[in-house]
């Protein structure tokens, strides 16, 4: 199916619904990113009237907010792009956000979806009316719209986290998806919390231009090698990508398929394999040699460097980051610090470690990730009988193949609660299948004239027991591992 080696659009709606019913059916998208465009396009083939609502200015989501230094995609970009829409343009294999939020744009503009879109609104919650079986779309301009239904498409990675700590910093101090373009950073102290996928982008970006750069970073984070990283796209691999039949259908394939399923091996816990502290199996054992072996090939030299950057637990189990030399050649630079230690307090001048050290700055930068676990925050949903979808979640947010929940009719979430990516893929190829689900249900309510769907409950327990018990034979799960946006506060 991925491949579409008879050009057609595998995962496209077939419109099977008499138009009047489905006229009658008008859909409210939260967010105009990757999934809310992606959900337009198909909810505008199939006929259904929609409007897609969002709080920016324009089109991307994460790709129109993380405008920091050095943002690009870490997905093979001739994969990580829409399967309808694919690329032969990009200029670089891990295209910057720049050429991406440009993508979303030219995609949103060809399928005609921007008149559907209301820009620089926010949705404050949605409330189910049961007697007229409607969703009542609550927005920030004090107007509410009336929908049968609604796509969540606000994703995982939308409201920076920024750690609740005491003390104030006197001088400017932003999230990275909240990047200040207007702090000058030419030789001044920086001081960069967190350094996860977002923190190994940045660091090298600004390294040449800061006077000083410390990294406090909290937990050591697992790497792999990948030489294209920060390479151009050559004019005969575009040629060829162009031109040669099946060749941008196999090409994107070869990025896929090693990415999807077969990753998983190594994630899988052997629970005979001993040492569960630093691999979790064979194939993960062989993972932490391959990495342990191009970081310290990086760092000849540098056992001090070593010793911080090789993390202790199990490779793969935190979300694995590559690097083409940049990030670990950056940490070797006399003019930046790793410190491994979480951030303990702000002073007016700088910033104290775990560790109780001070480090001095005039710029804080805080590439500490986002607000995950607080799914949908803070989007209100109230479903039947006034339950409001986020309190009955409380620190176990789940959904029924991560997209429908008992007592919340004609309520989807794409990117929803249990579908982050672990182990390789693509959130496209994700939303792709989501949508074509959501898009389904959509057909059946308005084919037989139905009022309201929603998963039952004994489905909707079995598929949250069935995926905590693959999930705890995951590395992900290993208790070796203290801190991981995958688990919530409880390690769950
Ligand atoms: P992240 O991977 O969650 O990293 C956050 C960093 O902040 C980690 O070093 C974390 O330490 C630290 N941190 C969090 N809370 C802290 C606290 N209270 N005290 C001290 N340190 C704290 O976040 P991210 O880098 O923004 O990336 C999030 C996700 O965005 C990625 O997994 C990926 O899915 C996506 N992303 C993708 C790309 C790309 O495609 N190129 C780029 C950026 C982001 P611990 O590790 O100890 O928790």
């Amino acid at each position: 199916e991925e491949m579409e080696l008879d050009g057609a659009d595998s995962r496209a709606v077939t419109p099977g619904v008499h138009p009047e019913s489905a006229a009658a059916l008008p859909v409210v998208v939260i967010g105009a990113g990757m999934s809310g465009l992606l959900a337009a396009i198909r909810l505008k083939e199939a006929g259904f009237p929609f409007i897609v609502v969002e709080k920016n200015d324009g089109v991307g989501g994460t790709w129109y907010e993380n405008t920091y230094p050095g943002a690009r995609v870490d997905v093979g970009n001739h994969f990580y792009c829409y399967s309808f829409e694919p690329s032969d343009h990009w200029t670089e294999y891990f295209s910057r956000q720049p050429e991406l939020q440009a993508y979303f744009q030219q995609v949103m503009e060809r399928h005609d979806i921007e008149r559907h879109v209301r820009w620089g609104t926010e949705v404050l919650g949605a409330v189910w009316h049961e007697d007229s079986s409607t969703w009542q779309v609550e927005l920030d301009s004090g107007e509410t719209i009336s929908a049968r239904a609604v796509i969540s498409a606000v994703g995982q990675l939308n409201r920076p986290l920024v750690p609740d700590v005491a003390g104030t910093f006197d001088g400017p101090e932003f999230h990275t998806a909240r990047w200040d373009h207007d702090v000058d950073l030419e030789g001044k102290r920086v001081v960069m919390i967190g350094a996860g996928a977002t923190g190994f982008q940045v660091a090298p970006a600004i390294a040449d231009e800061v006077g000083h750069l410390t990294i406090l970073q909290r937990s050591a984070q697992w790497m792999f090698p990948n030489p294209n990283y920060h390479e151009r796209v050559g004019d005969g691999v575009r040629w060829a990508l162009r031109h040669l039949p099946f060749y941008g259908r196999w090409f994107r394939f070869l990025i896929f398929w090693p990415g999807c399923d077969t990753g998983l091996v190594a994630a899988r816990v052997d629970h005979g394999w001993e040492h569960q502290e630093r691999s979790v199996s064979e194939a993960n054992e062989m993972a932490r040699v391959i990495f342990t072996d191009w970081i310290a090939g990086q760092l000849g030299g540098r056992p001090d460097l070593i010793a911080k950057v090789v993390p202790e637990y199990p490779p793969t189990g935190k979300r694995t980051l590559q690097d083409n030399g940049s990030w670990l050649q950056t940490l070797k630079r006399p003019d930046v610090e790793l410190v491994r230690a979480g951030v303990d307090h702000l002073c007016s001048d700088g910033v104290v470690d775990t560790d109780g050290v001070f480090h001095g700055a005039d710029v804080v930068i805080w590439a500490t990730g986002f607000r995950v676990n607080d799914a949908l925050f803070p989007l209100r949903i109230t479903g039947r009988a006034g339950v409001d979808l986020r309190q009955h979640w409380g620190n176990r947010p789940r959904a029924y193949l991560g997209m429908t929940v008992p007592g919340f009719p004609n309520f989807f979430c794409l990117y929803g609660p249990g579908t982050n990516l672990a182990s390789g893929g693509s959130l496209i190829f994700h939303s792709e299948c989501e949508v074509r689900y959501v898009l389904q249900c959509l057909e059946l309510l308005a084919a037989h004239d139905l009022v309201a769907m929603e998963p039952r409950q004994d489905r909707y327990d079995d598929w949250y027991e069935r995926s905590q018990a693959e999930l705890a034979d995951m590395v992900w799960s290993s208790p070796h591992i203290e801190h991981n946006f995958y688990k919530n506060d409880e390690g769950v």
